[in-house]
């Protein structure tokens, strides 16, 4: 059995790949992709059908962080020229959400800026967590603040909030050259207080920061340890003015394969591409969808994304439909009891306010030669990833939706 079919067949029956058939993933050659895209689309039909989760995200709070995330548009000393406001009162993010519902979104994704909330913060979210379920009924509202303190993922499932952000972003081993200011166990730690408040638990991963492919298997399969049930994947949108904006690293290609790779790893959560997807993916989003079963419609955090009209569109064109507020995202045995590919971790990107980031076992079975994609004897050398070209072009900084006085995006 090749590398495809054994990922297939593991992938149907919910077991973990090896490390390294999950290596093997991200080293398959451009020959290959289509064959990758179908066996993990199988797998993503198999758990989810055709349907496509529309989150919508609303910026609480924008800029001015004190931590010192190095994707981020919104950390310290960045000169990104994104918009700077405080909190925005619930009246104001409620207007925002109704927007990303009208439009076709099920759950509204509340993001701020900063390391954690204070127990006031927590006040004026569980206040806006309010004005939102009230006015739309059966919307799903998470929370994506940070860093949590004892007690305040409580505070907020109490408030009606059903789902908490935080994502992990990258390796435990290279979690220090990306921040500082906090460590790859603080966030850890709020993915387990989400968890154990019996939030539903969303963490997830920034490709694109000069990670190799070890890292990204790394911190899938720590996220997968951690089970959570949705997993945002944003790619790197380097912006002018972060530390990172020179790291042009993703191609459409790429960027599919590492979608590819989630799948296998975390066959039955909720894959959300995240922030950069118009960026990296470009012409070849509607091929994503056959890996993921969830985007963000409309703008990110601090990046505009492409008309929430495209975004519908898009999912049309390709087959899919947008998931209704009466149908339940995940698979029955996760919908019932929290299990299986563990689930939570900000970037324009999967949220973390990070997400407009801006965002082993080697090859399985060699032994009976004819691993598929991933080499018999004759395979050629693992391919190296092309030189990506800088797409600034396609980078461009919100100035609509909250915070202004123009209407979002949606
Ligand atoms: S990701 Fe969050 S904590 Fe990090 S700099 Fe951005 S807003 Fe601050």
């Amino acid at each position: 059995m090749d590398l495809l079919n054994t990922l297939l067949d593991k992938g149907l029956r919910r077991e973990l790949p090896t490390r390294d058939e999950a290596l093997a993933v991200l080293a398959t050659s451009d020959d290959e992709l289509l064959d990758v895209v179908a066996a993990a689309g199988k797998v993503r039909r198999q758990w989810f059908g055709r349907r496509v989760k529309l989150n919508y995200l609303v910026n609480l709070k924008s800029g001015l962080c004190p931590e010192d995330c190095s994707y981020c548009s919104q950390r310290l000393g960045s000169k990104a020229e994104i918009l700077k406001y405080t909190w925005l009162k619930p009246d104001q993010a409620s207007e925002a959400a109704a927007a990303g519902l009208a439009g076709g979104a099920k759950r509204v994704c509340l993001v701020a800026s900063g390391r954690g909330p204070t127990d006031r913060d927590v006040d004026r979210v569980s206040d806006t967590i309010k004005a939102i379920k009230d006015q739309n009924e059966g919307v799903e509202v998470c929370a994506c603040l940070g860093l949590l303190s004892d007690g305040q993922a409580e505070r907020l499932r109490d408030a009606g909030a059903d789902a908490y952000n935080h994502n992990l972003n990258t390796s435990e081993s290279t979690y220090g050259d990306i921040t500082t200011t906090h460590t790859y166990a603080d966030r850890v730690d709020t993915v387990q207080k989400a968890h154990a408040a019996g939030l539903s638990a969303c963490s997830g991963l920034i490709a694109g920061m000069g990670e190799s492919d070890e890292d990204l298997v790394d911190v899938v399969y720590a996220l997968r340890a951690l089970d959570p049930d949705s997993v945002p994947v944003n790619f790197l949108i380097p912006f002018e003015g972060t530390p990172l904006a020179k790291e042009w690293n993703l191609t459409p290609q790429r960027c599919l394969r590492i979608l590819a790779m989630v799948r296998f790893v975390c066959p039955d959560v909720e894959v959300r591409i995240a922030g950069g997807r118009e960026v990296h993916l470009r012409t070849m989003q509607p091929l994503a969808l056959h890996l993921a079963n969830s985007i963000f419609l409309g703008d990110y955090l601090t990046s505009e994304g492409q008309a929430g009209k495209a975004d519908l569109d898009m999912i049309a064109d390709a087959g899919f439909e947008v998931e209704g507020t009466g149908e339940v995202t995940l698979p029955e045995h996760r919908a019932t009891a929290h299990a299986g590919c563990g689930s939570h971790a900000g970037a324009d990107a999967g949220t973390d306010a990070g997400a407009d980031a801006g965002a082993d076992a080697g090859c399985g079975s060699h032994a009976g030669g004819g691993c598929g994609p991933c080499g018999s004897a004759d395979r050629e050398p693992p391919r190296k990833e092309p030189v990506s070209e800088a797409r600034t072009d396609l980078v461009s900084v919100r100035r609509r939706g909250a915070g202004t006085d123009l209407a979002p995006n949606a």
